[in-house]
This record gives C-alpha cells, sequence and structure tokens, in this order.
C-alpha cells in the first residue's frame, strides 16, 4: 500500500501518545524532539500557526475571543456569531455570562467547528490588573475544556490583541508558552492551531515560537 501523508501523521501522533504517556510530560517531548519528530515545527501536524479566519476552520473547537457577556460583539466574536447563526446567540444567552479567564463551550451550528469555546481575555490596563495571568487563564481554561469534551483539534484566535489592546507581543509570547506547556504534559489534544487575522500578528506569533523553541529544544 502506499504511504501517504495522513498515515504519517496518523503514526507519529500514535506515536507520541506513547511516548508522551511512558515518559510523561517534559521527558517524552524531549525524547520525540530527539527522534526527528519535533511536533513544533513547520508543516507538523501538531502546533500550526497560519494566517486566516478562524470561521473557517474545520476543528473539534474553536475559540472564541469573547466579552463577559457572551450576547456577541465586535471583532472574532462578530465574525463567529455571524458564521454560525442566531441559534449560537439563543444558546449563549442561557449559559449567563463568563468570567474573565474563564471559559464556556456552546455547539457551533452552521460552522465547520462542531464546537465554540468561548473565554473573555483580559481589557489591558497597563498591565495592573493581572492582564497577564488572566491572559494565560484563557488558554489554559479552553484547552482543559476542550479536552473534557473530547476535542482532538482546537483553533484559537489572538485572544486580546484587538479592541482589549493587549500588547501584541507579550500577548503571544503568552499564548505559546501556555500551549506549549499543556500540550506537553496533555496527550488528549492532538493539534492545536493558532489563526492570525493578518501578517503582523502572524509574524509576532512566529517570533514568539522561534524563541521559545529556541529556548527549549
Ligand atoms: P479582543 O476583544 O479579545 O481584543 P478582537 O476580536 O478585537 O478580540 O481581536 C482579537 C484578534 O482576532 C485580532 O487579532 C483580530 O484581528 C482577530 N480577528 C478578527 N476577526 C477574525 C477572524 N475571523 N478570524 C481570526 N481572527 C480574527
Amino acid at each position: 500500500m502506499p504511504i501517504n501523508e495522513e498515515m504519517v501523521v496518523s503514526y507519529v501522533s500514535a506515536l507520541r501518545k506513547v511516548i508522551l504517556k511512558e515518559n510523561g510530560g517534559e521527558t517524552g517531548r524531549l525524547r520525540l524532539n530527539r527522534l526527528g519528530l519535533n511536533i513544533n515545527k513547520e508543516g507538523d501536524k501538531m502546533f500550526r500557526i497560519v494566517l486566516g479566519d478562524i470561521t473557517k476552520e474545520t476543528v473539534d473547537a474553536i475559540v472564541n475571543a469573547a466579552n463577559t457577556s457572551l450576547l456577541g460583539g465586535g471583532g472574532v466574536d462578530g465574525a463567529i456569531h455571524r458564521a454560525a447563526g442566531p441559534e449560537l446567540l439563543a444558546e449563549c444567552r442561557t449559559i449567563h455570562g463568563c468570567k474573565t479567564g474563564q471559559a464556556k463551550i456552546t455547539k457551533g451550528y452552521r460552522l465547520p467547528a462542531k464546537y465554540v469555546i468561548h473565554t473573555p481575555g483580559p481589557i489591558w490596563n497597563g498591565g495592573t490588573r493581572d492582564e497577564e495571568r488572566l491572559l494565560r487563564n484563557c488558554y489554559e481554561n479552553c484547552l482543559r475544556l476542550a479536552a473534557e469534551n473530547d476535542c482532538q483539534s482546537v483553533a484559537f484566535p489572538s485572544i486580546s490583541t484587538g479592541v482589549y489592546r493587549f500588547p501584541l507581543n507579550r500577548a503571544a509570547e503568552i499564548a505559546i508558552r501556555t500551549i506549549e506547556e499543556y500540550l506537553s504534559t496533555h496527550a488528549e489534544i492532538e493539534q492545536v492551531s493558532m489563526i492570525c487575522f493578518d501578517g503582523t500578528t502572524l509574524s509576532a506569533y512566529q517570533n514568539a515560537l522561534s524563541e521559545w523553541e529556541a529556548n527549549h529544544v
């Protein structure tokens, strides 16, 4: 039988799970890297940073950079509600909001994604209101909720760096660190994507990933 890309990806993914399970978290990850299966490198299926529109992503869950009311807003939130249809807002009305840094899950309705995980990011206030910890909480809580709902693929937008004005480079560094740390200690989620809506955002996340890899691989 000819070997195709899908077969290689599923083999690497299965191998990764075994190595992570047998060696535990970081050790397993370092062994993977030594084996040449660096799951962060470009082209690999584990962690991708791409330019795109999150509403088009065919993944188990997309993350919505929501506001605490969960009743829709501008930016990525507005785009997700428009693409999902009015049923999404109807379900959001039943879950009574969400605190900053926490996460709640709904169905994806007309989106290609099965679920939407809503997380209100922190509004930047000069760093005086625990914004960095709250942003980290967003990524962590979304990944945890995705895993609890058996999601194997999750796509994030750049939380808080739009109208909430969190400094982009700092937000990218926090996002990459939190996602990498989560993936190195949990095997359930197979693919995380960062969907960047513009070139500046894409570069910031690519740079943050390069920096992280330079210090950890
Ligand atoms: P926040 O209120 O958390 O700052 P915004 O929606 O204002 O959220 O912006 C967060 C990021 O999402 C910004 O980088 C913005 O350009 C981006 N964005 C807007 N629409 C989309 C989309 N359809 N897909 C992916 N990212 C998007």
